[in-house]
């Protein structure tokens, strides 16, 4: 199927393979006015596109790739993991499904999360994300990454998924606490995005 995307001449048009809201307002945010950032809602496209993928590079292909393949629009996707260091790197890829079931109910993975860590005193964490890009059928990708710590219990009411319990390095606040102004001027999405934008500005 080939989508057409009512075109905004001036701003470089790709499509980002997210349904995550919370992502693509995070993404057109940094990406600022340079771009036109298109939602899979706004291509038709309601696919629930599976991440079986062993690492946070697969899925972002598998995703990235699934969406050039049926409407071969440019495009990126985004995987991000919670890598937490006394619990030897998870959830990581697993982090939308770490309290089990069908996945993203971040109050059910941060109080699993928060239960694993009691008796822990090594809190240690990062953020990271991997974006994938595809533009004329070339894959390039792109990775951030933002160390940080776990706290003892949620804080802050802005964000989304893990981010009550997770305080960036350099900070006494969550990012739940910081907002999202602050994250995104940090953290782990934030930097793969700007190399994603410096690789699209230079093509
Ligand atoms: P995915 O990239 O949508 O697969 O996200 C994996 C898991 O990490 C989900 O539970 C998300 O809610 C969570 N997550 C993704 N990005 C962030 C973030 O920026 N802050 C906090 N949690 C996040």
């Amino acid at each position: 199927m080939k989508v057409k995307i009512k075109q905004d001449t001036k701003k470089v048009k790709i499509v980002f393979a997210t349904n995550n809201l919370n992502k693509l307002t995070e993404v057109r945010k940094i990406l600022g006015n340079r771009f036109q950032v298109m939602s899979l809602a706004e291509i038709g496209c309601q696919d629930d596109i599976p991440e079986k993928g062993q690492t946070l590079k697969d899925n972002a292909l598998i995703k990235a790739q699934w969406i050039y393949d049926k409407y071969h629009v440019n495009c990126f996707a985004d995987d991000t993991g919670l890598e937490v260091d006394a619990l030897g790197g998870a959830p990581g890829v697993y982090s939308a499904r770490y309290a089990g079931g069908e996945g993203h109910d971040s109050q059910a993975n941060m109080n699993k999360l928060l239960s694993e860590l009691e008796n822990i005193d090594n809190r240690k964490a990062r953020f990271r994300t991997v974006i994938a890009l595809i533009i004329d059928g070339k894959v390039t990708t792109f990775d951030g990454i933002i160390n940080g710590t776990i706290t003892h219990e949620k804080r802050g009411g802005e964000g989304f998924g893990y981010d009550p319990i997770f305080m960036p390095e350099g900070h006494n606040q969550t990012f739940a606490e910081l907002g999202v102004d602050i994250k995104n001027s940090i953290s782990h999405r934030a930097k793969a995005v700007a190399k994603l934008a410096d690789y699209l500005l230079k093509k």
